[in-house]
């Protein structure tokens, strides 16, 4: 039996405010066929990619970098809001529509060489993937790939992270 993601995809009219439209993954989520299909896709995702380390930012990016990590035989790394790691961290802040966000991970999380394979459930304008693979980067890691569940293309991420490959499982305006 073949899963059609999308079918696990709601699409929320006018959330979190007028005239946007929040896709949920959580019937993906859960849905332990559904589940599967998404991670094992971005399993073979990351092997083709030469993965040898999964990094995702908070929070629904670790709920798939996980277990993505355990299947593929690589460690976890996550990138944090600020203040939750205590020991030595580097941080990045982006640009978000209204304001700004930081993102920290610990220093010694990535070492050179490393092949780092991103992942998070959605792409929308890419800012928060852009300061990921910075803090990746200034570790002496290599973005090998950045792994969706869905990519909203009108929001246009792919132009801000036109140096990287990307694999979303799914396509949304
Ligand atoms: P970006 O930095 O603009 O690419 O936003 C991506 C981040 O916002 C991801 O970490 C998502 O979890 C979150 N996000 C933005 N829009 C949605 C949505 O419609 N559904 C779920 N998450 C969203």
């Amino acid at each position: 039996m073949t899963v059609d993601l999308r079918d696990y995809i709601e699409s929320i009219p006018d959330f979190p405010g007028p005239g946007v439209t929040f896709r949920d993954i959580t019937p993906l989520l859960g849905d332990s066929e559904a589940l599967k299909t998404a991670t094992n896709a971005l399993v073979d995702y990351a092997r083709r990619q030469g993965a040898t380390v999964i990094v995702a930012p908070e929070s629904r990016g670790f709920l798939l970098g996980t277990p993505i990590a355990l299947e593929l035989g690589v460690g976890f790394v996550p990138a944090r809001k600020p203040g939750k790691l205590p020991r030595k961290t580097v941080s990045e802040s982006y640009t978000l529509e209204y304001g700004s966000a930081t993102l920290e991970m610990n220093a010694d999380a990535i070492k050179p060489g490393d092949k780092v394979l991103v992942v998070d459930d959605l792409l929308a304008t890419g800012g928060t993937i852009a300061a990921t693979n910075k803090l990746v980067e200034r570790l002496g890691g290599e973005v090998v790939g950045l792994g969706f569940l869905i990519e909203l293309t009108e929001l246009q991420g792919r132009e801000v992270l036109k140096d990287y490959d990307i694999y979303a499982l799914m396509e949304y305006e």
